[in-house]
């Protein structure tokens, strides 16, 4: 197509935008969408269990096509992120393909040619955010036809939530899903030169696709897939339906981008996946597991190594010996145990109890005597009784957490849980938010206490947000630290000396003498 013939599509397809925003939708056209690019799917547990026993196809061809490589020049892209840190990532894997094909990124919505919205499923008032930007986005949309607006991410992989779109925000020219990321160029594509909205979501349980490009959000820390997907269907969670079977990246990939990463200077890899412990249970020709990989990992000449989310229940031995190691792998343990009560764990489908999730405690401190943990806390699951949640607040005593991610549980379409009766009032889940959240801060302040007066090893990340002349990064303990010193200090990892303890934070000064040479 040339330059002429591309400008009479662009006008026409401005027209044909407008049209379609004027008019709220017929049923007529999303009848043919559901008919032709979508098929109407509910998450479905039963389906979804069946999946096991696919096969997973690499993918280690990704381009541009050619067409599209210089489409994006004098164009922006701004990309809106929510939810978990899988979604962040993908947020680069995105922002690697845009740049790619020539745009560049504004973080001004007026000055975006395409705007998506890459979106978390995972409770109900993070799916209201999103449709609330939704409706923002629209006069955007009447004022510049030839914005594309997407969405993009887990709620996409929902039936109800493509369907609502369909029908109320015909402004949206573009929905795609978890699994077709690499897909983008052709849907940009697409979205582009049609006169409707664009709809991929593939159902199907994912595949891995490799050397996709990424622009990282910074040069000293890095996320590193190692996995996708989740099998475990804890029974009020929406994620194993919209990011598919676990399924895990070969180790050699893995090595590689870690060591790739180090060549570039950066100082940490986080190695993300929503049960980073399960890795290398679906090879099949392969005996290698998350220990396994935390070792080889271990030995690349990298200064920190996380990793996020591990489940209690693939929590070996060998990984807990692989982990005493120490050295660049550091002893924040983040151990989501989502309820202190064995009742309510078993309601929940976590497969281990109380008394198992403590001896998994009691064994990792032995190994780890300085291990710190952390966790993700669900309260008011169904029918969820005054005594059970007192045994979530015991239990977080006992470990001692530092940290938690504390949430009131949110009704999930198509999730077990759902579909259960529940007698626990909303103000009561309030309360014992409220009463957990008290517990939470205090044991986080008291732990924050016992760093007065020590040294401890930060690895420098930038300017405080506050205050630009304070320096600010985090601990081996993922402490965030903010300090007086010199701006020659970012992106290494030095020596500080705590002054104060706040909830949330440490202050301190820096001791100048000990910058490592990284
Ligand atoms: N895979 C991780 C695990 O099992 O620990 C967690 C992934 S999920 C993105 C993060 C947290 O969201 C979960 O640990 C859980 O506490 C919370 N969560 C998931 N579904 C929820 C729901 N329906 N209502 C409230 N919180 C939920
Ligand atoms: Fe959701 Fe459970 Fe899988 Fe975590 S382990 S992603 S909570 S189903």
């Amino acid at each position: 197509m040339n330059e002429e013939q591309r400008k009479q599509q662009g006008q026409i397809k401005s027209e044909l935008n407008i049209e379609r925003i004027k008019n709220t939708s017929s049923d007529d056209m999303i009848a043919k969408y559901f008919q032709t690019n979508y098929e109407l799917q509910a998450p479905d547990i039963k389906k979804a269990r069946k999946r096991r026993n696919e096969e997973v196809q690499f993918n280690y061809d990704f381009s541009i096509p050619e067409d599209m490589q210089a489409i994006g020049k004098d164009k922006k892209f701004l990309i809106r992120t929510y939810g978990c840190q899988m979604n962040e990532h993908d947020t680069e894997v995105m922002a690697g393909i845009f740049t790619e094909m020539g745009y560049t990124a504004t973080t001004e919505v007026t000055e975006a040619d395409i705007i998506l919205l890459n979106t978390c499923a995972i409770r109900e008032n993070a799916e209201n955010k999103v449709f609330g930007e939704i409706g923002h986005l629209k006069p955007l949309k009447l004022e510049n036809p030839d914005l594309i607006i997407g969405v993009c991410g887990c709620m996409s992989q929902e039936e109800s939530v493509v369907d609502r779109i369909l029908k109320k925000h015909q402004h949206i020219d573009l929905i795609f899903g978890t699994h077709n990321i690499h897909r983008l160029p052709h849907l940009i594509k697409e979205a582009m030169f049609s006169k409707e909205m664009i709809v991929e979501v593939w159902s199907k349980e994912g595949d891995i696709i490799e050397n996709l490009p990424k622009v990282r959000k910074g040069k000293i820390k890095a996320w590193v897939n190692i996995m996708y997907g989740c099998d475990k269907f804890c029974t009020y969670c929406i994620v194993p339906m919209t990011r598919g079977k676990e399924r895990s990246r070969r180790p050699e990939d893995i090595i590689q981008e870690v060591r790739h990463l180090v060549a570039q200077g950066y100082k940490e890899v986080t190695l993300l996946g929503q049960n980073v412990n399960a890795y290398g249970k679906d090879f099949e020709d392969l005996d290698y597991t998350f220990g396994d990989l935390m070792n080889d990992i271990h030995k690349i000449d990298i200064p920190r190594v996380r990793f996020t989310t591990s489940h209690p229940r693939d929590f070996d031995d060998h990984l807990i010996d692989v982990l005493a190691q120490g050295g660049n792998l550091l002893d924040h343990i983040h151990l989501p145990v989502q309820s202190g009560s064995s009742e309510v764990l078993k309601k929940m489908n976590r497969k281990y109890t109380r008394e198992e999730y403590l001896e998994l405690v009691r064994k990792i401190r032995e190994a780890i005597p300085n291990a710190t943990l952390t966790t993700d806390i669900i309260v008011g699951f169904p029918n969820e009784t005054d005594e059970q949640f007192e045994e979530t607040m015991t239990l977080v005593e006992e470990v001692g957490f530092e940290a938690a991610y504390t949430f009131i549980y949110s009704p999930r379409e198509g999730t077990p849980a759902a579909r259960k009766k529940d007698d626990v009032p909303e103000e009561v889940k309030k309360q014992r938010l409220y009463r957990l959240n008290e517990l939470v801060n205090k044991q986080a302040a008291e732990s924050m206490l016992t760093y007065k007066g020590k040294t401890v090893k930060v690895l420098v990340e930038g300017e405080s947000k506050k205050n630009p002349d304070i320096l600010a990064g985090y601990t081996e303990k993922s402490k965030l630290v903010n300090f007086n010193g010199p701006k020659s200090a970012i992106g290494k990892i030095v020596e500080v000396k705590i002054t104060k303890a706040n909830t949330w934070s440490l202050n301190g000064e820096m001791i100048e003498s000990k910058i490592e040479v990284n």
